[in-house]
């Protein structure tokens, strides 16, 4: 493409956008496939913006979808980089898809917190319908926070905008958040009012009222006692050729409706017909696999039952209920977490990795380094010799240990060890490992020390050691430990070779009356 028809068709690529970002237009359905097209378009156009403002609409439908993990991970990427460019265009929008994020997730509290921040990155000139849809976004997360009067102001506020651009589908969305509130709040003043709206603004627009809508109708019959307007009611929905515009993006919509007029049936006391009703859904659910609908229509059975004085059938298909629902609860929390722990991976992942390798790299008893450590660190360090000078190593036996254990106890052996542990480390120098690799055996790696300075270091743990108050833990039992060093001087020896050294020396020391230090060389008592 040429560079002189790049801005013109980036202006129409914008436009495109637009109407994707805007939602519902029938004409554009916000589908993965059309958001992904204009990101290529996009990237080819070299307008990071137009890229990433793709990339949310994408994310969002994949939301919108149920594809909570996919859409939730590129919705933070996106906010990542929309961060950094600072549009706050782009940035209300992230927010609102991280909003929908956490409420998918169950968590509206922060879902709250991000519908807030959309707002805030929301200025005055966003094209109104998409402002209208961020107010809403908020109104639904104070409701389910339980601020419902804030939630009814800011979903009007959004149906003044609604109403000024002859939106019937965004109003009845609205005016159906708006009676549902008043339905869970049992005020059916209200509730008539905003039913009588409901039905002017589909009238006015041509907007049928969906399947969710005619649901929430239903219930508030109910609510009015009006038990037998439900089945008219939901009528629509109910027949066996619905049509597909009154079915909402839930794919329940034809269970949810069937549920509600069982429920009216039972409640009228046309038993027979409750059963039909729920026959139907116990059915439709098993074919679309709707768990969740399924229990609730057991729930549902085990009342009919119930109704009809079946009172054994009631109690097995309470069971059923009870039994199904804790699956899809635990089932739901694992998802959950699935869910958040896949959109911080990375970071999580990090931070994990960290959080094992040190712990597999720790002593549980002495909090010291264990064997792993050294295995993976003296290689290290021997392979240093010929850049950095000599590398010593100190093994360390506690002496007559077996005698603690036997003559007191295994339990005062341990905390001999511990405080074992304690000398070791305030004894070494601040560069050295200090590690337990069993036992009551231990190493330590001395890094820069040529042989001289190995048994400066190890003569001082001796000491430290010998010199130490043990009689509160061992009474008269003293403990000494014995020490084989050796001093690694140029490259070659494996560690292997090298613990085996000083292992060596370890023996001498042993062998020559315990508590002291032995070296390749010399051995001083
Ligand atoms: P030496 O001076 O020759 O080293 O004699 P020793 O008794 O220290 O050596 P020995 O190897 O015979 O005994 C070591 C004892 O350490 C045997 C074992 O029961 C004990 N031990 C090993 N691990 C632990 C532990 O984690 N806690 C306790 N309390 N004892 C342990
Ligand atoms: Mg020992
Ligand atoms: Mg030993």
């Amino acid at each position: 493409m040429t560079t002189t028809h790049a801005p013109a068709y980036a202006d129409r690529l914008a436009e495109e956008l637009l109407n994707l970002e805007n939602g519902d237009l029938p004409s554009h359905p916000p589908d993965v496939a059309a958001a992904q097209r204009v990101e290529r378009e996009a990237t080819l156009l070299d307008r990071a913006d137009l890229v990433l403002r793709a990339r949310l609409v994408g994310a969002t439908a994949m939301l919108r979808d149920g594809e909570t993990v996919a859409g939730g991970r590129i919705v933070h990427q996106v906010h990542r980089e929309a961060a950094g460019l600072g549009d706050d265009y782009l940035l209300a929008r992230c927010h609102r898809a991280m909003s929908i994020f956490f409420r998918q997730l169950g968590d509206n509290a922060t879902g709250l917190e991000h519908a807030v921040q959309c707002m805030s990155h929301t200025s005055e000139d966003v094209p109104s319908p998409l402002r209208a849809r961020h107010l809403m976004c908020l109104a639904v997360l104070l409701d389910e926070t339980g601020s419902q009067e804030e939630a009814v102001r800011v979903f009007e506020e959004a149906l003044v905008i609604a109403a000024a651009n002859r939106d019937g589908r965004l109003a009845i969305k609205l005016l159906n958040n708006i009676a549902y509130s008043a339905y869970e709040r049992g005020d059916l003043q209200a509730a008539e009012d905003i039913e009588q709206q409901l039905w002017a603004t589909s009238e006015s627009t041509g907007e049928p009222l969906t399947g969710t809508v005619l649901d929430t109708l239903a219930r508030l019959a109910m609510l009015a006692g009006r038990h037998a307007d439900v089945e008219a009611i939901l009528a629509p929905v109910l027949a066996d050729d619905a049509p597909p515009q009154l079915l909402d993006d839930g794919g329940d919509t034809i269970e949810e409706a069937l549920l509600t007029a069982a429920e009216a049936q039972r409640e009228l006391g046309d038993i027979a017909r409750a059963q039909e009703l729920l026959d139907r859904a116990l059915l439709l659910c098993a074919e679309h696999d709707l768990a969740g609908q399924q229990a609730r229509a057991r729930e549902q059975q085990a009342l009919v039952y119930a109704a009809a004085g079946r009172y054994q059938e009631a109690f097995e298909e309470y069971r059923r209920f009870h039994a199904e629902t804790q699956v899809l609860t635990s089932a739901e929390q694992d998802a959950r977490s699935r869910a958040l722990q896949a959109v911080y991976e990375a970071e999580q992942a990090r931070r994990a990795t960290d959080e094992f390798r040190e712990l597999a790299h720790r002593d549980a008893l002495t909090g010291l380094h264990n064997r792993r450590h050294v295995d993976e660190e003296l290689p290290a360090a021997l392979e240093a010799v010929a850049t950095a000078g000599p590398v010593s190593v100190a093994l360390i036996d506690l002496d007559h240990f077996k005698r603690i254990n036997d003559t007191l106890s295994h339990a005062t052996g341990d905390v001999v060890l511990r405080r074992f542990a304690g000398l070791l480390t305030d004894a070494a120098p601040g560069d050295a490992v200090v590690a337990r690799l069993g036992g009551e055996e231990f190493v330590v790696v001395l890094p820069g020390a040529d042989e001289a300075a190995a048994w400066i270091a190890a003569e001082r743990i001796r000491m430290a050691v010998a010199g130490h108050d043990w009689t509160p833990v061992t009474r008269e039992l003293p403990v000494t430990c014995s020490i084989g060093i050796t001093t690694v001087t140029g490259p070659g020896p494996t560690a292997g070779a090298v613990l085996a050294a000083a292992d060596r020396n370890l023996y001498a020391a042993k062998r020559s009356g315990r508590d002291r230090v032995c070296g390749d060389r010399v051995s001083r008592p």
